[in-house]
């Protein structure tokens, strides 16, 4: 019988979800990718294989309304297929694991226990991909799950870089920066070696450009710092988190205008940023196509920002010896990344637009001091070599 391991990456409205198998006798593939989108509202179930074949597009009634019911759906699409298969493990992203985790876990009680006191940090997230573990253990008992965490990659900072200053009674109560897009960035590390090795042990700053948005910088592929601290909502503009943010506004919110703090919360994860600034969309493709003059407004925030931010990482780091651009907005506009790559020109850093136009992996000029590269993410198989190692089910991942 072959072999399945899965992983999982389950949001407020989508679970995304690759399957890999491990024929008898031979290494590890992949079988499929995809996920259930609109979860709540017009939920579909897409996936295709390692070739880009789509192996389902279907439209789900309107009843799949959470992570359970879409792990419903698709464990039944996932049992059609490969009926009779045997799950040797399911992998899990997990945006929060607090100060305690520095490195993937097997999920046990306890262990779900601690996670779920850090919702507060990440209610946007740790909700979801929490409610996907009970999920698991609901429909498939006795298969391992591993939890694997966004803010792991990022333990290894320096003091001064982890610290919040306030009173020693707060920080003593986890409030610290953990930094997050952790999983993106070991991968872009791990694969650095073989896709720029001039620069790889160097310092590089690598710009993950999602709905959610961060920098990292990198010393020898290590993190040394990041833009996202205490929680998800620090460093660049985001498409509906504001990024840094003066916390006098905060106050303001709370004294001058009155808001309770669900009305803060609404506002900081899911009503500002590209979307606040704009009224328009959060999703930075809409946004590069419509001439509005607030649409104008948010990109060049966003591009702003981004510049500004890599210019506080390359002073952390004593310079810069590559830029290196990924996930949504990262891998797909040029636009974005050459006003970003020339706002960033005195770093020493020359765009090749033709280079940029086509997304090649080298997108600066041969004799650009600083080197610019787009790297597609791959967050899954981080998990999926992560599961491997803790499962002792490694193969060609
Ligand atoms: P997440 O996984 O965090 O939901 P993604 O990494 O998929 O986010 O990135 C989503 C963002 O990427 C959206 O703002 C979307 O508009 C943007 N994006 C996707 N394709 C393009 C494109 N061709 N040009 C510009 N932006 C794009």
């Amino acid at each position: 019988m072959d072999d399945y391991a899965l992983v999982l990456n389950a949001g407020s409205s989508s679970l995304k979800f690759c399957a890999y198998r491990r024929p008898s006798g031979a290494t590890w593939g992949l079988e499929a990718r995809g996920g259930i989108d609109g979860i709540g509202t017009s939920p579909r179930l897409t996936a295709k294989n390692e070739a880009g074949t789509t192996l389902a597009d279907d439209a789900l009634d309107a009843s799949v309304r959470d992570a359970r019911g879409a792990l419903d759906r698709l464990a039944g699409w996932l049992r059609g297929r490969y009926g009779g298969a045997r799950v040797l493990g399911v992998g899990h992203r997990v945006v929060h694991g607090g100060p305690a985790y520095a490195r993937p876990c097997v999920v046990t009680a306890e262990v779900l226990e601690d996670l779920r006191k850090l919702v507060p940090l990440a209610p946007l997230h740790q909700p979801h991909n929490l409610a996907a573990i009970d999920a698991v253990s609901a429909l498939l008992p006795g298969v391992p799950q591993v939890a694997c965490f966004d803010t792991s990659f990022h333990r290894g900072h320096a003091a001064v870089a982890d610290l919040v200053p306030l009173p020693q009674a707060v920080r003593d109560r986890g409030v610290q920066r953990y930094g997050f897009h952790g999983l993106s960035y070991e991968y872009i590390a791990s694969v650095l070696p073989e896709v720029a090795p001039a620069v790889a042990d160097g310092r590089v700053i690598v710009a993950h450009l999602g709905s959610g948005a961060s920098l990292c910088a990198l010393r020898a592929r290590k993190s040394v710092d990041s833009t996202l601290g205490f929680t998800a909502l620090d460093g660049l503009c985001m498409g509906t988190r504001p990024g840094s943010l003066d916390p006098g506004v905060i106050l303001h919110l709370f004294q001058t205008m009155g808001l309770s703090a669900a009305d803060v919360e609404a506002m900081l994860y899911r009503q500002s940023g590209l979307l606040g600034i704009s009224g328009i969309s959060n999703d930075m493709r809409a946004l590069l196509g419509n001439p509005a003059p607030a649409a104008r407004l948010a990109i060049d925030y966003f591009v702003y920002q981004a510049a500004k931010q890599i210019g506080a990482l390359a002073a952390v780091l004593g310079g810069v010896d590559a830029l290196v651009f990924t996930a949504g907005i990262g891998e797909r506009s040029a636009e974005i990344r050459g006003r970003i790559c020339e706002a960033s020109s005195w770093l020493g850093l020359t765009i090749d637009p033709e280079a940029n136009a086509k997304h090649a992996t080298r997108i600066s000029t041969a004799a650009s001091r600083v080197s610019a590269w787009m790297i597609p993410t791959n967050e899954e198989l981080m998990i999926a070599r992560h599961m491997g190692a803790l499962l002792g089910t490694a193969g060609r991942t």
